[in-house]
């Protein structure tokens, strides 16, 4: 997939020559259901991506193909929708429509769309598209933001055009990724730091291609309620706390009697998850590549015991991952109940390790799984 290519595409649909953007999807590498607790994550960009094309136009009417879809819409931007139509057009309208809001009236254009990140399956194509639309859609406008507010708005609008509930992280690391790095990012603050990841090491996604979850994703936001159960709970012995990020493991264990079993372990999990990402933080920083992967596993347990979000087709992919030569940790990433798994690997033993979870897996379960490789990627950005 090159630029080039979908510009040759854009050249013959519309007939002008347009300007290339990109902007990466994303993997969590640790720090899962940390964010919505404003604790840390640390996720890295991918070189999977949408790629933008624009050119102007001389009226008011936003024309917009998808190659994926293989399907164009045409918006007037003087009258943009108000709705979701449950269709992929609503996320680039999401966009157009923030923009609005925030006072942004771009004359009108043509642009394509075209995305090698797999759609749903929890490797944020849904960022990738808003972030590849906002800095085309900006530079087009004639308006500078930073990366974070570009990040904000991405968000604003997936929350509240499209409906989904999606945290910070995805588009944050689509527009602020940097090649060869993992992001650590506090979910409060937004401060960030990129901490180093070269290539000789892997970013492994094995998609057990199975999603066990409730429609409207049940058993997540059953999550969600535990852990605000947990805050209120400890909000009566501790009054400044304001989510899980403020509580140490040791003041949780204080108020475990007074919790049902269930609020204690998930609550569990978001407390020691934090100290797990900045500890796996320190681990990076002195390219500790063994110790990371040890807490990596770490993590994964306490999604699968504590969290109760892993399922058997992804602790099989983390089983036979661990046994790998050159696999220095592997856990399940996303949201939870099937999904991928993110393994760091040794980019020597790439190719065997690829092999060898594709056929024991697949022994298993009778199941191919689709495996991804990638290494840390730039963040959003005009395609030199
Ligand atoms: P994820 O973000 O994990 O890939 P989501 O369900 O959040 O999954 O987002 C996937 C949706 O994003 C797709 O169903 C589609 O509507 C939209 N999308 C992703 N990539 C493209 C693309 N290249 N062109 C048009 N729409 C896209
Ligand atoms: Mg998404």
């Amino acid at each position: 997939m090159s630029a080039q290519s979908i510009q040759e595409t854009h050249h013959k649909r519309f007939g002008t020559q347009g300007i290339a953007y990109q902007a990466p999807g994303r993997v969590n590498l640790i720090g899962e259901h940390t964010d919505t607790s404003e604790g840390f994550v640390m996720p890295a960009a991918l070189d999977l991506r949408t790629i933008s094309v624009l050119s102007p136009r001389s009226d008011t009417t936003a024309n917009i193909y998808s190659v994926n879809f293989d399907e164009q819409i045409s918006l007037d931007l003087q009258h943009l929708p108000s709705r979701r139509r449950g269709h992929w057009s609503d996320y680039p309208t999401s966009v157009l429509w923030t923009l609005e809001q925030r006072g942004i009236r771009p004359a009108g254009f043509d642009l394509t769309l075209s995305g090698n990140v797999p759609l749903g399956s929890g490797l944020s194509s849904s960022a990738s598209v808003e972030v590849a639309v906002a800095v085309a859609v900006l530079a087009h406008a004639g308006t500078t933001l930073t990366k974070p507010e570009i990040a904000k708005i991405c968000q604003f609008s997936e929350n509240n055009f499209v409906g989904a509930q999606s945290g910070i992280m995805d588009p944050f690391t689509s527009c602020c990724g940097v090649e060869n790095h993992a992001l650590l990012i506090d979910c409060r603050s937004l401060e960030y730091e990129a901490l180093p990841l070269p290539s000789e090491v892997l970013l492994v996604i094995c998609n057990s291609m199975v999603k066990h979850s409730l429609a409207g994703g049940g058993e997540y936001n059953q999550r969600r309620a535990e852990v605000q159960a947990g805050v209120k709970i400890l909000q009566q012995h501790y009054p400044d706390v304001h989510t899980l990020r403020d509580v140490t493991e040791e003041q949780l264990r204080r108020c475990e009697s007074d919790m049902a079993e269930d609020i204690f372990r998930r609550s569990l999990h978001v407390v020691t998850e934090d100290e797990r990402v900045l500890a796996a933080a320190a681990a990076l920083r002195r390219g500790d590549f063994e110790k990371f992967g040890l807490i990596m596993h770490d993590a994964h347990i306490s999604m699968r015991d504590n969290y109760a979000a892993s399922c058997l087709e992804t602790d099989l992919l983390v089983e036979l991952a661990v046994r790998q030569p050159g696999c220095f940790g592997a856990r399940i990433t996303g949201g939870g109940f099937g999904g991928c798994t993110i393994n760091l690997v040794a980019a020597e033993h790439a190719d065997g390790f690829v092999r060898n979870v594709r056929a024991g897996y697949e022994e298993a379960t009778a199941i191919q799984a689709e495996i991804y490789r990638s290494c840390a990627s730039d963040g959003a950005g005009p395609v030199a």
